[in-house]
């Protein structure tokens, strides 16, 4: 039996993918130790690995959401290298007590992969989306670069600052080489299946393209709501740190109240229901919802674009409708309409309103035309052999073979 340690990113759509992961790494006889903050601890102790708390007040979830509502991504990149500066010296004092064969971190999750160089550790990058290429950036209309830079330009000498306060810190040495995000370590497990990751030469052989880690048989609960209504069931969320503004819901009540279908709308935890107001008959509002059911009986998913949902809904078959609200997620979005499984409404990019009609437009576009359900569901034939969370657990138990010393 090894030890691994994972240390992870507080963020819903980073550690669900390692989750069956971890499951089966323990259910092969593997201890695994796993590092995130406080409000993940359930759904590591119902897999059966070691639950270990961030300090309270590090790092959680609500601060990664916070950073990205703001519009301005370089605030995810501060909010990083704050909570390395207590996160880091928090596990040089917790690892060596441990006495882990490999640690496994996030990709983003800085503090880990520092504390991991330190200790002189193997380590595994998870990787929850892919390497961007800067050459195959698609291109923005004028408005949409406005609107992308106006909010990071002012806050880049705070993210300079900031990475010169933990160099100094913690040296030069532990600091990962560039480009520093998305981490690289000895081995890197990416949850994105290989035809989505742009041509790069940081792709090398140590990179598994696993794509999506979902657990077929993994036994699913019924919906907590009665979803019988009458037409074609259809899905909308904006994922979990974006989630949509008031006016967005909105729009999404105007543009289908009249569509004899039946809309499951996830507007995100922490969300203001009471400020919707009411909602159409033909919708069922939650804060959150068990996506992989829902996905399940889903016959259109409108999402953000964000990886986990795109993998989840085309690994269930499901035809797209994609509103990005960041740069990343409109190149997913590109890709998976350039597949043809999806339509983009990309008003967001730009800080433009999506309207009512637009959203209308799309989905009966996509209920129209079986090409977009085709499409997905070619998809999802090639999503299910990438390997998922069997093909990443085989990597990981390699690499702790390959990199085995005899203990201290
Ligand atoms: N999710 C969920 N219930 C919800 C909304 C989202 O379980 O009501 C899960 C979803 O299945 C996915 C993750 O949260 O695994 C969201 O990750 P994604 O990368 O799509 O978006 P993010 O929230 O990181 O922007």
């Amino acid at each position: 039996m090894s030890k691994i340690v994972f240390v992870g990113m507080p963020a819903h759509g980073h550690v669900n993918p390692t989750l069956p992961v971890v499951q089966e790494l323990v259910r092969r006889g593997e201890q695994v130790i796993y590092y995130v903050a406080e409000e993940f601890r359930p759904q590591i102790e119902r897999i059966g690995a070691t639950f270990q708390a961030y300090p309270g007040g590090t790092l959680a979830s609500k601060d990664i959401a916070e950073a990205i509502q703001s519009g301005d991504l370089t605030r995810v990149v501060r909010v990083i290298l704050q909570a390395t500066e207590s996160l880091l010296p928090f596990l040089l004092d917790e690892l060596p007590q441990k006495q882990p064969d490999v640690v496994a971190f996030d990709s983003n999750a800085l503090w880990g992969r520092m504390a991991a160089t330190k200790l002189n550790l193997p380590m595994v990058s998870l990787m929850t989306t892919f390497i961007p290429n800067p050459a195959q950036f698609p291109r923005l209309t004028l408005r949409e670069w406005i609107h992308m830079l106006r909010p990071i330009l002012p806050s880049i000498p705070g993210v300079v600052s900031a990475r010169s306060r933990v160099v100094r810190r913690f040296g030069q040495s532990l600091y990962p080489p560039k480009p520093t995000l998305p981490m690289r370590g000895g081995t890197n497990i990416v949850f994105v299946p290989r035809d989505l990751q742009p041509d790069n030469a940081l792709i090398d052989e140590t990179f598994h393209f696993v794509g999506p880690t979902i657990d077929p048989e993994a036994p699913r609960g019924d919906l907590p709501f009665d979803a019988s209504g009458a037409g074609p069931f259809i899905y909308i969320s904006l994922g979990t740190l974006h989630r949509g503004s008031t006016d967005f819901w909105h729009q999404c009540f105007e543009a289908f109240a009249e569509i004899k279908a039946q809309f499951i709308v996830s507007v995100g935890k922490g969300a203001d229901l009471q400020a919707l107001g009411e909602s159409p008959p033909n919708f069922i509002v939650r804060d959150v919802v068990p996506q992989i059911d829902v996905l399940r009986h889903a016959a259109v998913f409108i999402t953000h674009g964000g990886m986990n949902s795109v993998l989840e809904g085309l690994y269930h078959g499901v035809p797209l409708i994609l509103i990005p609200q960041q740069y990343e997620q409109l190149m997913t979005a590109l890709n998976v309409a350039a597949k043809g499984a999806g339509l983009v409404l990309r008003g967001h990019m730009a800080g433009k309103r999506v309207t009512a009609a637009e959203l209308r437009g799309a989905l009966e576009t996509i209920l129209a035309e079986p090409r977009f359900g085709e499409a997905a569901k070619r998809a999802q034939t090639s999503l299910r052999a990438t390997g998922g969370y069997r093909r990443a657990t085989d990597e990981i138990q390699a690499f702790v073979a390959r990199s085995a010393r005899p203990r201290t």
